[in-house]
């Protein structure tokens, strides 16, 4: 009697696993970091572009707004840095990118369907 009972808590405390606390999965099935990338901030529909000057020469222009999930966002951010021939990167849901695009990169939102 008493091995079939170790027998038991052992097959289940094996298959069970450690559980993730984000996202209540084992934590070899653990699904928060793919739930983060997916996940699509609530943006109220405005795209805004703004062009911020940097302390010494070039300034970035920012884009927020947009929704898209992080993955959406580096997807897109690649492709402006690729057109506009610049550096750049995602940041808290926001694209950056080295230089003054404000122009450029509305235009090229627009095209994509970003901005009515
Ligand atoms: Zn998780």
């Amino acid at each position: 009697m008493k091995n079939s009972d170790l027998n038991s808590n052992l097959v289940y405390s094996t298959s069970q696993g450690e559980i993730c606390p984000g996202c209540a999965q084992a934590i070899d099935k653990c699904v928060c970091r793919d739930m983060k990338k997916a996940a699509v901030p609530k943006t109220g529909g405005a795209v805004r572009l703004r062009y911020e000057k940097g302390l010494k020469g070039k300034g970035m222009t920012i884009i927020t707004g947009l929704a898209l999930s992080e993955a959406g966002l580096l997807d897109l951010a690649k492709k402006l840095k690729q057109r506009f021939g610049t550096g750049g990167s995602v940041k808290d849901y926001a694209i950056e990118l080295q230089g003054d695009f404000q122009k450029q990169a509305g235009q090229e939102l627009r095209k994509l369907g970003f901005i009515k």
